[in-house]
């Protein structure tokens, strides 16, 4: 997919048309059956890598579309105004899985398995949470432990998004004491064997996404296997976390507009007392209130992303204060919503009714938002209050 205008530079309008088209085309039609059925839309997957939206963050040269986050997110954006499970797919492959190997993988890892991951060929997972662990992340029990050369990982990761179809696992453990935190905790790479067990969990949203508990049994792997050294694999962890809050956050406001648009198109023709819906001006303010709440939102969003994009020092908690705010709002419009469309907005024959099962994940994965806060406030605490200047 060739996107770049006259000067060589992404042409972000023709990406944006460019995914909404595939949307509309592949995506829009499968959607609900992902969710009823819970089905991982693997035909779509290698149709979404051959378009180089899978994982649109892996370097042209490894076979990706080279986007940065700004373009990201407009991938993301879109796809989630048709499905947000197929935009969750595309944000766990690229911003978490495609970008830790991109920045910390060997040669070998960014040549021979970067390029699977972009065109669909290999599935990737992040595996962070435990059982014991989800905030409280660098608590973790997995283990590492050295014998006769390699590395032997047991442990159990869960809501593993991929899990159940991931071919490679980047796998966080702990090389020692369990008080020393995140000061020995490593990343690995594990490619899917007979060590591996995956079962699926149920879940409310995102469904089709694969989300699994993952039980790692004496996998043994070599130092070229090891991405981050003990000590380096927590930095890469919330590294990638943090590319992933803005990420994710652009997830949400495409499952946002896809509520409003619904809402609109609803109360435009829905009638009663005499006219449509969208007549009443009580409905008109709502219908305001929540375009500029979604608004604000993108704004925050797409600000974030630049802010990455151009190298800003304080990005992670610009990152935090961007989830901390999309996730929860977008999440009221999405209630919102299903509210404004009366009977049909709780039936299944709506999209809204699956956007606000969705969307309340976004306050959950990635970081809570209470972990947003405790990242702000360990900001705040450091630097004092400090105020973005604007020019
Ligand atoms: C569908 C789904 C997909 C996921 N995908 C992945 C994935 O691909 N990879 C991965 O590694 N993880 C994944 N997760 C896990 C997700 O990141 C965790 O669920 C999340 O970090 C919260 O952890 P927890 O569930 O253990 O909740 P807990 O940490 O037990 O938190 C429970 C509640 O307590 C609050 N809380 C915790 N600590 C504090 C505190 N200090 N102060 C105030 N309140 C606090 C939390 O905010 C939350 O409301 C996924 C989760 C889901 C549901």
């Amino acid at each position: 997919m060739d996107l770049s205008d006259s000067s060589g530079s992404i042409d972000y309008n023709l990406l944006r048309k460019t995914v909404r088209e595939f949307g509309e085309k592949h995506v829009a039609s499968l959607a609900r059956e992902i969710d009823y059925s819970n089905r991982y839309p693997r035909e779509l997957v290698r149709h979404m890598g051959s378009m180089g939206i899978l994982a649109p963050n892996i370097p042209e040269e490894y076979g990706g579309a080279g986007l940065d986050l700004r373009g990201t997110c407009i991938v993301l954006e879109e796809l989630a105004r048709f499905s947000g499970s197929v935009s969750l797919i595309s944000e766990v492959q690229g911003t978490l899985v495609s970008h830790i190997l991109a920045m910390y993988g060997s040669k070998h890892v960014k040549e021979d398995i970067l390029p699977k991951l972009a065109s669909g060929e290999a599935i990737g997972s992040y595996a962070l949470s435990e059982p014991c662990c989800g905030s409280d992340a660098a608590n973790l029990e997995t283990r590492a432990e050295r014998s006769k050369g390699e590395w032997v990982l047991k442990g159990t990761k869960t809501w593993i998004t991929q899990g159940m179809y991931a071919d490679y696992f980047i796998v966080f453990a702990r090389t020692g004491d369990r008080s020393e935190r995140h000061r020995n905790i490593a990343a690995f790479l594990l490619k899917r064997d007979k060590c591996i067990t995956t079962s699926p969990i149920e879940v409310m949203g995102f469904r089709g996404t694969g989300t699994a508990e993952v039980v790692i049994d004496d996998c043994r792997v070599g130092d070229d296997e090891v991405i981050a050294g003990p000590g380096e694999g927590f930095k890469i962890a919330m590294n990638a976390l943090n590319v992933g809050r803005v990420a994710i956050s652009a997830l949400a406001t495409g499952l946002g507009i896809a509520a409003v648009e619904e809402a609109y198109n609803y109360l435009s023709n829905r009638v009663a007392f005499g006219k449509p819906l969208i007549e009443f001006q009580y409905i008109q303010f709502q219908i305001s209130d929540l375009v500029t709440l979604l608004e604000s939102a993108r704004a925050m969003t797409y600000r974030a992303a630049e802010l990455y994009d151009s190298g800003y020092g304080d990005f992670p908690v610009i990152a935090a204060e961007t989830k901390l705010y999309v996730a929860p709002t977008v999440a009221r419009i999405a209630g919102e919503v299903v509210r404004l469309l009366g009977g049909f907005g709780f039936s299944k024959e709506s999209n809204a009714e699956r956007i606000y099962r969705d969307v309340k994940l976004l306050e959950i994965g990635e970081g809570t938002n209470e972990v947003q806060r405790i990242v702000i406030f360990k900001h705040i605490s450091k630097h004092g209050l400090k105020w973005m200047d604007y020019p």
